[in-house]
């Protein structure tokens, strides 16, 4: 039987696509290999969204040369956002990989049936669902439009019923995903929405939580606040990239919204959902930001107070507007200090929320055993731990807070 190893790297969107990938390999008989020297099939699914990403794709494929000189029956694929249209280019410059396919396509060289609803036979209580590839909008800083294309969405019975057969295998929880998830739908006939596709998952049994990222909040429609604070299963979490503080850097970012907008548009969903934990992501240091520029953005997060803040400091991506176009002129010491600043000034903010929540006793969903611990989430996102000798797999249990650190908490079992 011949062996397969999947590398991983990058957004939860690759990670759902390694899952797919490792159903229809094992559909087509081959097997997971234990260690990645006897694969006779190795997948790299890569990413390039930070320069750090790349590097270590890099540095992979240069490992991967040596084992592919040893054994010259090895096949070396290379999927995810490294690939781009031009190929020929690619394979002069990694001459050791054999094959090389786009983000979320079937593998060209291997042939078989059902590609598109291969799912994992064992899929984890908390399951990834990609709905809608690719993204529209452009950010000036965004290789993805660049390398999944334009947005292409899944159709509403299609995902309906994979999630279906997914809590048929034993999912508890979906999370759907989309580099430009709120903005769903636009593209399949009569244009339904997210808000829609919510309403149509809702009522399937055994499914106990929803959720989906990323979104843009240009895209983030009252219709979908209002699925969201309606739908018992839509959980109490959303991510909305804010990515700086200050309009003339939202600009420069081509992000086609400005503070103002941002800052009502997260009044109204805490109007709408008040138990809402909101989450963000920020980039330092992007051409031209200023002190003071990078101030309004630390202002800002210190005001809307985040319950997590995924912070970068800017790094050019070769094709993007910015890259070509602006000057990467914010010394790289100076990015690390703003993104200490920011770690910091975030870290102090998640402590003061997460304390909010010492003694209380909340809902989480058991996903499995951490080095002896039950490790689980609370309906908006938090990453709990607690001791119980039962088995609590796929369970919603009730859980008393006894400590709190910025990062998770944990607890005991109530009853
Ligand atoms: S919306 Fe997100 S994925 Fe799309 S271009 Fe902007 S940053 Fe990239």
């Amino acid at each position: 039987m011949p062996k397969y190893h999947i590398w991983t790297i990058g957004c939860q969107m690759n990670k759902a696509e390694s899952e797919r990938l490792a159903s229809y390999f094992e559909a087509l008989g081959y097997k997971a290999a234990d260690s990645i020297t006897e694969a006779d099939l190795i997948v790299l699914n890569s990413c390039v969204v930070r320069q750090h990403a790349e590097s270590r794709v890099v540095n992979k494929l240069h490992a991967l040369k040596a084992l592919k000189q040893a054994n010259p029956e090895l096949t070396l694929a290379v999927t995810g956002c490294l690939v781009n249209a031009d190929t020929a280019k690619l394979k002069k410059r990694f001459p050791q990989v054999d094959h090389f396919s786009r983000p979320g396509e079937r593998p060209p060289w291997l042939e078989g049936e059902g590609w598109g609803q291969v799912l994992p036979r064992n899929p984890a209580i908390c399951s990834y669902v990609p709905i809608i590839q690719g993204c529209d909008n452009f950010c000036a800083y965004c290789i993805v439009p660049y390398r999944r294309g334009r947005e292409q969405s899944r159709p509403i019975p299609e995902i309906v019923s994979e999630v279906r057969e997914l809590v048929g295998r034993g999912a508890r929880e979906v999370t759907l995903l989309g580099q430009n998830v709120d903005s769903y739908g636009h593209d399949l006939p009569g244009k339904p929405d997210l808000a829609d596709l919510l309403y149509a998952l809702d009522p399937i049994e055994g499914l106990l939580r929803i959720r989906f990222l990323t979104n843009h909040p240009k895209d983030m429609s009252p219709r979908l606040i209002e699925a969201m604070a309606g739908l018992d299963k839509v959980c109490q979490q959303l991510n909305l990239p804010v990515q700086a503080g200050s309009d003339e850097i939202l600009k420069a970012m081509k992000r086609g919204y400005t503070v103002e907008r941002y800052r009502r548009l997260i009044a109204e969903i805490r109007d709408k959902i008040p138990e809402i934990a909101l989450t963000t992501d920020v980039i330092v240091g992007f051409p031209s930001e200023t002190e003071e520029q990078f101030r309004q953005t630390a202002d800002l997060l210190a005001e809307l107070r985040f319950d997590a803040v995924h912070v970068a400091a800017y790094s050019p991506r070769p094709g993007t507007y910015a890259a070509e176009n602006l000057d990467d002129n914010v010394p790289e010491l100076e990015k690390k200090r703003r993104l200490d600043h920011i770690e910091r000034l975030q870290e102090k903010i998640a402590t003061e929320i997460n304390a909010r929540l010492q003694d209380k006793v909340i809902e989480v969903l058991a996903e499995g055993k951490v080095r002896g611990k039950w490790q689980s989430r609370s309906r908006s996102g938090k990453l709990v731990f607690f001791s119980d000798n039962g088995d609590r797999t796929g369970q919603l249990v009730k859980i008393r807070i006894e400590k709190t650190s910025p990062w998770s908490l944990q607890g005991r079992a109530e009853g």
